[in-house]
């Protein structure tokens, strides 16, 4: 019986994190400057929470400094305004992360769209994103390039292959095509981008070299759908009941699909922690830029 190789993200994380954590001692021993991130959360999303907090900690171990600004349910937009353009202003924060999604009374795209571009660590401000999709990112997205660079550890190539993302959503689907789409060998890809309105979805996921789900249903594409050999990651985290307490399950169908594929990302283990190594690169990036 065939059995896919595993993706291993956790350990091409630690790794990248490594790397990191080098080059942070390498920027402070040359100028004296620590790079710094702060992540807004509003709310209590227990998810959210959980982010956050390993954020912090993949910071502190590579030797940068992290902080988190916690703010209630109901506090107003002009609060979260100003917070923002004061972390703008701050010479110290070289990174700034506001966690989504945010409470129904604040405008998601007023709020990403405040933060200093160079600042912009998650990728998220629209000149960034405009950058992105013409071919010249000043960031990576996190999820994306995580994906990409995972990818490039394995040495799976991109080019001229077939890639099928399902999800098209701002922080996953829509610029993980625009990466792929970007010329050169971790790019080059023919890409085809679905959603929940796509017609004969099957029939585009039987057709992928390459599938990337992000659709947020917990083990959605079943093993018959898939194509022998094909590439599949996973990017869903899916929290459901196990016994008192519950477990955390992908977009993919782990055991079926891993019967047929080439290679698979494991939930967890797979692109959760390749998004975090990625988060500490474009910090430590907008520090050496800021530097
Ligand atoms: P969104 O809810 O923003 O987007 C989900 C996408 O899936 C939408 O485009 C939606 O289509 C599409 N979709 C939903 N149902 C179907 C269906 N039946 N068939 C085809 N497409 C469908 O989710 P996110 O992109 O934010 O997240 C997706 C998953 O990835 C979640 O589980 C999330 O937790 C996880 N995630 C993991 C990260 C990581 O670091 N590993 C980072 C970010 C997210 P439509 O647009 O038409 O509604």
């Amino acid at each position: 019986m065939n059995s896919a190789i595993l993706l291993d993200g956790k350990t091409i994380s630690g790794v990248i994190r490594e790397e990191v954590r080098a080059a942070v001692e390498a920027l402070f021993q040359k100028k004296r400057v620590r790079p710094k991130l702060v992540v807004i959360l509003v709310g209590t999303n227990p998810s959210s929470q959980i982010y956050v907090r390993n954020k912090k900690m993949a910071c502190e171990k590579a030797g940068m400094i992290s902080e988190i600004i916690q703010l209630e349910e109901n506090v107003s937009e002009t609060q979260l305004v100003k917070i923002i353009e004061d972390l703008n202003a701050d010479h110290s924060v070289h990174g700034i992360l506001q966690q989504l999604p945010l409470p129904q009374h604040i405008p998601e795209y007023k709020i990403v769209s405040l933060i200093d571009p160079k600042k912009d660590v998650d990728c998220f401000h629209p000149e960034n994103v405009g950058r992105l999709f013409l071919g010249h990112p000043l960031f990576q997205p996190c999820t994306p390039s995580g994906i990409i660079e995972l990818l490039k550890r394995y040495q799976i190539t991109t080019s001229g292959k077939h890639v099928v993302i399902v999800g098209r959503s701002n922080i996953v689907g829509k610029p993980m095509a625009a990466l792929l789409l970007m010329k050169g060998m971790l790019g080059d890809a023919t890409v085809t981008l679905c959603h929940s309105k796509t017609r004969e979805l099957f029939k585009h996921i039987q057709s992928a070299d390459i599938l990337i789900a992000a659709i947020g249903i917990p083990e959605y594409i079943k093993g018959s759908m898939v194509r022998d050999n094909s590439v599949m990651i996973d990017v869903g985290i899916n929290r459901v009941p196990d016994g008192s307490s519950f477990r955390l399950v992908g977009d993919i169908a782990f055991e079926e699909v891993r019967q047929k594929a080439s290679y698979i990302t494991p939930v967890p283990g797979g692109i959760g922690p390749m998004t975090i190594a990625m988060l500490l690169k474009n910090t430590l990036f907008a520090a050496c830029q800021a530097g």
